[in-house]
Parts: C-alpha cells; structure tokens; sequence
C-alpha cells in the first residue's frame, strides 16, 4: 500500500452461529452473549457506553399468571463484561403505567426512583435512566450504542436529512434530549409516526435498533 492512502475497515461480524445454538431458548444468556460482543468493538460502543435489553414472557411469582418482562443492562458497568448480575428485570406493563403519574420534564428524576417499583427479579442491578427508553418500544430486542459511524451522522449539522437520506427513511430521527421518561415517550412517538422503521437516531448521540432475536 502506498503511503498516504486510507483503507476504510467494517467491522467484524463476532456473531457465532454454534455458541448462540447452545444458548437457544434462552433469551437472557443471548442477551448477555450479543451485548459481550457490542462492547468488544469499541468502534461500536464507547467503553461504558450504550445498554441493551430483551423482553421475555416469565411466570410472575406473585399471581402465577403469564407476564412481560423487560431485561436491561443496569446502571454502571459495561457490555464489553456484562454480566447477568448488571442486568435489571423490570415488569414491562408496570413501567409503561408510569405514565399516568408522570408529572412532565421537571420532574425526571422521581421517575427513577419509581423504576425500582417496577423490579420484577430481586437481584436486579439499579435501573438506569436509559431503562425507558427501551420500555416503551415493543421490540423483543433493542440495542442502543454510540458507534462512531452513527455519532458522525448524528452530531453533524444536517444530521436529521442525511439520516433519511442514507437510510432511506428506514431510520427515525429523534432530536437530542438528556435520557430520561420523556426521551421514552418521544422514542415511541416516532415509532408511531414512522411505522415500520428499523431503528431511531437520537441527535448528537447515537442509535436504536431492534430485532424480533438477540
Ligand atoms: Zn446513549
């Protein structure tokens, strides 16, 4: 290669195909398996950066009965090394009822305190503030990273037209806010508006996206 001349590299494709098989059927572990391989390429994700989450349907020990659960990576830690015990398990119908008692913007930080009344399994990590940010999407599995390629789309001026430009209307655009409840409802707001897109790009900060599989 001549001097001066840039080469451009993907990144790598980590997924095994025989260590998820082995995983199969279970949703946490392949959460815990894909988040391990996010953080591992800090091209991806920033070292401390972005979270990840899955929702299963798991018996409720309170009444027996059938019920949604929210697994998400926790406050404090890393993908890269994320663990069962950094993940918080929160009951989804639960967190999405917040809503009737959310009080608007100012009031951001009681929401927190109301997460932790949510808690499905008692050896939940501390939700973080990013928890309703996949609460409120539908999706089964959600990923919200800082890779550097979507930061540079998403911090540069024209963000939100060249967003829908390379990605041909397939990628939402959701103008910057601290993460919080109300970030939650306005991710959800442009799912509603924009329906049958396959991820979100949050001005100045990085990407949502999201599968039916880990
Ligand atoms: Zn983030």
């Amino acid at each position: 290669m001549s001097s001066g001349t840039k080469t451009f590299k993907h990144v790598s494709y980590l997924w095994e195909e025989s260590k998820a098989a082995e995983l199969a059927g279970d949703e946490v572990a392949l959460l815990i398996y894909r988040s391990n391989l996010l953080g591992a390429d800090l091209r991806l994700t920033n070292y401390g950066g972005g979270n990840t989450s899955c929702k299963v349907i798991s018996k409720d020990p309170l009444t027996g009965t059938e019920t949604e659960v929210m697994w998400v990576k926790g406050s404090g830690g890393d993908l890269g090394t994320l663990k069962k015990n950094g993940l918080a398990a929160l009951y989804v119908d639960r967190l999405r009822s917040l809503k009737n008692v959310y009080r608007g913007l100012q009031y951001e930080d009681e929401m927190v305190e109301l997460f932790n009344h949510c808690i499905f399994d008692l050896a939940s990590k501390a939700p973080s503030i990013d928890t309703p940010l996949h609460g409120f999407l539908p999706f089964k599995h959600i990923d919200h990273l800082h890779p550097d390629a979507a930061i540079a789309i998403a911090a540069a001026k024209d963000g939100k037209r060249i967003t829908k430009e390379l990605f041909n209307g397939k990628l939402g655009w959701v103008e910057w806010r601290k993460p919080g409840f109300e970030l939650g409802l306005e991710l959800k707001k442009c799912l509603d508006e924009n329906p049958g897109i396959r991820g979100i790009m949050l001005g100045s900060h990085g990407l949502f996206t999201w599968g039916d599989t880990a």
